[in-house]
Formats: structure tokens, sequence, C-alpha cells
């Protein structure tokens, strides 16, 4: 068996040993909070943003300013239909009702028009989600956040390293929140984190963060409402402090890989890959390819094809609608039509030139294949 080419896998260097064997050592008592203090500041710098909050998990972070937000029950939040279920899982447990809509055919990510329709009195906030680091048309949903006065947050957990007419992704929106989990282009193995520029949102995020405990509260154990417990330890933001100085490398290196994929397989005929329109930069965390109908080539195959040669491709989401909690929605046509002919390819910043075109040489053989079959067939 050929050695596996896993899909993701994070970049660790020395530095994050480092810093993490130093904050293991010595990160406690007066220093218990020195790395979360540098990581949430270097985070800051890094995206433009003049508040963030380091948290265990990106859904951590959405749940915490929705609910700061005042999603609660009865609420409507809008968001895309093809996602990670991290998106709509804080929506449900606040007690409201995530909407899904279509997504556009060529970023994948929520189609404005449609977010637009489908907003009612019960609206409370619309979310955008930059898929696979493809970026959402944030001039138009900010639009209709504007005309509705709803506010439009961004989950950038797939997204850091994208930028937008050259604003960060996630730094657009009443608040924004990343994923640091061991399958994104930053890590700390797990974590998140919660940007704002909103100085009160970020006050009653800090206060929910902590157990409703209000950091201007002298008064010992005295919390002040209901809270969350969703912080990031020391240790963990060691690793974080490591990664955040490497961050423009390591998003080159995925953009490097996406770039070697477009060149190899973005020109054969009915094959596309994540887009980057003008006056966007693509962060890249996951390249995926979609085969036009007429290719003949199907998910089911192709994930075969790289099972054959031990390389670990995954599937595109799965339209949420879709799945066994909610209520089928198929009219999401887009969304459910993607999938069935689109795959996730490896990624992960080591791979080397080898790892590339073993991936590339499934792919091409698969569309080759398909396309003789079909010449045969005349
Ligand atoms: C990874 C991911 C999340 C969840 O991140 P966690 O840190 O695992 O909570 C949320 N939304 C999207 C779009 C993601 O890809």
């Amino acid at each position: 068996m050929k050695p596996r080419i896993y899909y993701t896998k994070p970049s660790i260097t020395e530095k994050e040993v480092a810093y993490a064997t130093d904050a293991v050592a010595n990160g406690w008592g007066e220093r218990c909070y020195e790395y979360i203090d540098r990581f949430e500041a270097a985070f800051k710098a890094h995206l433009g943003v003049e508040h963030a909050i380091a948290t265990s998990s990106c859904t951590g972070a959405l749940h915490l300013g929705l609910a700061a937000l005042g999603v609660g029950p009865g609420d409507e939040v809008i968001m895309a239909d093809t996602n990670w279920i991290a998106t709509a899982a804080p929506v449900v447990h606040l007690g409201a009702r995530p909407v899904f809509v279509d997504i556009l055919p060529h970023s994948w990510c929520i189609d404005p028009e449609r977010a637009e329709a489908a907003i009612t009195p019960r609206t409370k906030a619309i979310i955008a989600v930059h898929l696979y680091g493809n970026l959402c048309e944030m001039h138009e949903l900010r639009e209709i956040g504007r005309r509705h006065g709803l506010p439009l947050v961004e989950d950038a957990a797939e997204a850091i390293g994208s930028m937008y007419r050259g604003l960060a992704a996630g730094s657009m929106g009443a608040f924004g929140c990343f994923s640091l989990h061991g399958s994104k282009t930053l890590t700390t193995g797990e974590g998140g984190m919660f940007v704002t520029d909103d100085y009160q949102l970020y006050e009653t995020v800090l206060t929910l963060s902590n157990h409703g405990r209000s950091r201007s509260q002298t008064k010992q154990f005295w919390p002040e409402m209901v809270g969350f417990k969703y912080k990031m330890s020391n240790v963990q933001a060691a690793i974080g402090c490591a990664q955040m100085e490497r961050i423009d490398e390591l998003v080159r290196r995925k953009r490097e890989i996406l770039a070697h994929y477009r060149e190899r397989l973005g020109s054969l005929p009915g094959v596309t890959l994540n887009p980057e329109p003008a006056g966007t930069v693509n962060g890249a965390w996951m390249p995926t390819v979609v085969f036009a109908p007429e290719t003949g080539v199907t998910r089911e195959a192709l994930l075969e094809a790289f099972a054959r040669e031990n390389i670990d491709a995954r599937v595109f989401f799965y339209p949420l609608s879709s799945l066994p909690m909610f209520d089928d929605l198929p009219e999401n046509r887009v969304a459910w039509d993607l999938p069935g002919r689109a795959v996730n390819l490896p990624s992960y910043h080591d791979m080397t030139g080898d790892d590339l075109e073993a991936v590339v040489a499934v792919v091409r053989t698969a569309v080759g294949v398909r396309a003789e079959e079909r010449e045969g067939l005349r």
C-alpha cells in the first residue's frame, strides 16, 4: 500500500513546540493569560479589527456572538444550505430556527437574493459563511443587512487569509468567528476566535464567555447573568502564537496548493475549482473540484479511485436541509445538486510535489476515462 495522503494535517514546527513547552512549564500563576493576550493581539493586528476573544471553538464563538446579539426562541437566522452543521447548531441551541437558502453556483456561498427573499419579521441575523475560503458577496449582503436593519455575521472558520476588496474575511460583519481546529489553515488543535469592531458587543461576549462575570465586577464569584464557558487555554494559545507568526507562510502554501491544482486540472473540460474573482484573495483552505454533469464523473467514482491510491479525499458538504433533524428543501437546487459531483482534495502544507501529482493523476484519469467511454459509445 502506498503511504497515505491525508486531506488535512497541521503544519507544526519547532516554534510551536517551543512555545507550547514554555506555556506548560511556566505559563501558570501570574503568567496564566500571557499567551492568550499575545495571541489575541496578534490576531487583531492580522485582521485589522478592534477586539478579539480566543475561544474553545468556532462553534463556541458563534454561540456567544449570536447570544450577545439577542438571538433567542422564536427568532430566525438565515444562512446557506451548503454548510457545516457548526453554523446551525448554536442557532438551534439558542431556541431559534436556522433558515437555509440556496447558494450561488460559482462561489458555493449564500445567494444574496435568496437571503433577502427569506427575511421575515422574525429574522434576527444573516450569517455569511465563506465556504472553503471562497468569499461571499459581501457588498450585496451588507447592503441587505443595512436595508433591513439586520446584523450580518461572518463565519470565517474556513477563511483565514481570504480578502474581499482589501478587507480580511471575518472583519466585515457585526462580528466574525474563526475555527482553529486541527483541520484548519491555522490551528491550536481545538480552538476559535471571536472578533468585532463593536465595543459593546465585545464587552457582552467577554462577560458571557466567562460565565456571566463582568470584568468590572470586583465582587468574587459573582456572575450577573447565566453565561457560557468557551475559553481557550494558555497552552493552546501558545501554539496559536507560533502559528500566527507563520500566518503568511501558512496561507501562501495553501494558495500554492490550490494554484497547482488549478494549473493541472482547471483547464480540463467541465472541471472547475474554487473561484478567485477580481478584487478578492482566496485563502484556499480547501481546494475543491466540481465536475460538470456532462463529464459523467461522480463523487462516488472519484472517492473510490482515490481510496485505491490511499488518498484521503472528502465529500462536499451535504445540504443541511437534507440532514435528518431538518426539513428537506430540495428547492435549494444548487445546494442539492453540487455535492454529487464535487470532491475536496488533500491540501495540507507539507504535501510534496509528488503527493500533489498523485492527486492530479487520479482526477485526470477519472475525467479522461469517462471521456473515452463516451467516445466509445459514439
Ligand atoms: C470548522 C467549521 C466550524 C466549526 O469550527 P469548530 O472550531 O470545530 O467549532 C464552523 N463553521 C464552519 C464553516 C467550519 O468549517
